[in-house]
């Protein structure tokens, strides 16, 4: 399959080539022609499978395709110029974009923006600018004054600008929502709902998401016209090469000990510890020092002088365990990791994807094994349901949980993540024995046994 087959324009296809993209991803496969022919569509597919460009590519050859506009008449700019010229207050005329990108976060919307901008380079007439939080008020209105065809935006601000009269929806052609998923998990849907009612129904949507179960797949019904679904799991993505298992713990202690056996796995070389919040990184990586492991912490809150020498360290083999939040590992590319720890379970299934990816990297063999309470049963089928595969449950000798899952009672509003209760993670509470020292029972010696309760919210890395 090539992008030329797809029927894009030559131009985009001048703009793929020059952007080193040879073939399109099986996502893009499916979605261009579809959405070229104007279908509606609901796409899931992992992080790193080419979405944005499955929208963008249509939506720029669709909206280039149109009959020319800008020669006509004055850009709202140039006719506030010129009304100033005579003497006549400017009148600010509301920006009437083709096109609305909404995003979750302002990172993505001005990833959103930049491939937009590679995509469609040799493009007149479409022009894609970034709304967002934190932007300067002024800054915006000039962008909004050029009338752009292409607006990106996150849900708050364009409410913002939605009420004060700056932006019509009576043109709009084209909504995408990009990682719906998220801004739902983010608490965006009234707002989203709000920006929708303002667009035509004439509209085209195009949904993606890491999953289309749950609220996204009702929002996504209630939103679209006969949509087509795309739904994509690469072989890339599947991680065979990565042995997965999942060990239930009945609590803290338990998790601390069972981790520490773990970590002295003769087949371990190096490993990635995962935590959910930053104070949890430091705790665990001090208290595996102490315990005797050449362990460290990485996070945000750290200066990059100070993660740069950790991860340098962890390169040249002088770290072991790398104790860690999804932000700070996003990315860490070091052969001689063959485990994968989630201490805690990562909040977004996506991000467990992520994190396996630490290991098993260049070919070779990983191990990833998450210690899971037994409450967080229902979190690791999320993450199942999203990996489509079943992660199996394992148990070390001497280490039995005393429940099992399916007796475990479910709490109402947890989520995954809330381990301890808020006062619990007291750094002086956790425990671990020194390598070395074989299983031991609970509440033996000097260890806390604490209830494994839960509660509280949970702070990303
Ligand atoms: P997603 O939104 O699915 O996470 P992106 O759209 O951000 O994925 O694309 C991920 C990366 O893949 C980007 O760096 C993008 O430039 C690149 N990419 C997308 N499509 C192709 C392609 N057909 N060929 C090569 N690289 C591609
Ligand atoms: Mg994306």
């Amino acid at each position: 399959m090539t992008f030329e087959s797809l029927g894009l324009n030559p131009q985009i296809l001048k703009s793929l080539t020059e952007a080193g993209y040879t073939a399109p991803t099986p996502v893009q496969e499916q979605a261009i022609p579809a959405a070229i022919a104007g279908r509606d569509l609901l796409v899931s597919s992992q992080t790193g499978s080419g979405k944005t460009a499955a929208f963008m590519l249509p939506a720029l050859h669709k909206l280039t395709d149109q009959p020319g506009e800008a020669p006509q008449g004055k850009t709202p700019n140039q006719a506030a110029q010129s009304a100033r010229s005579r003497g006549e207050r400017p009148r600010f005329k509301a920006a009437q974009p083709k096109m609305l990108v909404l995003t979750p976060t302002r990172e993505l919307a001005l990833q959103v923006t930049t491939a937009t901008e590679k995509y469609g380079r040799g493009l007149r007439r479409v022009q894609a600018v970034s709304i967002l939080g934190g932007m300067p008020y002024p800054k915006q209105m000039q962008l909004l004054s050029r009338n752009p065809e292409i607006l990106v935006a996150t849900p708050g601000r364009l409410i913002d600008h939605m009420e004060s009269g700056k932006i019509d929806f009576s043109q709009l052609q084209i909504l995408v929502l990009d990682e719906a998923d998220r801004m739902l998990d983010m608490g965006f849907i009234d707002d989203i709902e709000l920006i929708i009612g303002k667009t035509p129904e004439t509209r085209q949507t195009m949904l993606f998401s890491a999953t289309l179960d749950g609220m996204v797949g009702n929002m996504a019904r209630r939103i679209t016209r006969d949509p087509m679904t795309v739904q994509i799991a690469s072989a890339s993505t599947r991680h065979e090469n990565i042995d997965q298992r999942v060990h239930f713990v009945d609590d803290l202690s338990h998790k601390n000990r069972l981790l520490d056996h773990l970590l002295r796995d003769a087949s371990m070389d190096q490993a990635v510890v995962f935590t959910a919040t930053k104070r949890d990184a430091d705790t665990i990586a001090d208290r595996l020092t102490i315990a005797g492991f050449a362990a460290a912490a990485l996070h945000g809150d750290m200066n990059q002088g100070a993660r740069n020498r950790t991860l340098n360290g962890m390169r040249r083999g002088q770290v072991r365990v790398l104790v860690a939040t999804d932000v700070a590992a996003r990315g860490i590319d070091v052969p001689g990791i063959t485990h994968v720890f989630n201490y805690d379970l990562p909040k977004f299934p996506e991000d467990y994807v992520h994190r396996i990816g630490r290991t098993g990297r260049a070919g070779r063999q990983g191990t990833a094994v998450s210690l899971v309470n037994h409450a967080e049963g229902v979190h690791v089928k999320r993450i199942e349901r999203f990996t489509k595969q079943v992660i199996p449950v394992d148990v070390v000798a001497g280490f039995e949980p005393k429940r099992t899952a399916s007796a475990a009672p479910r709490r109402p509003g947890w989520r995954p993540g809330d381990g301890r209760k808020p006062g619990n993670s007291k750094p002086g509470q956790r425990t671990f024995s020194k390598p070395g020292n074989g299983p031991r029972k609970e509440g033996s010696g000097s260890r806390t046994f604490r209830s494994d309760g839960r509660s509280g919210e949970q702070r990303r890395g």
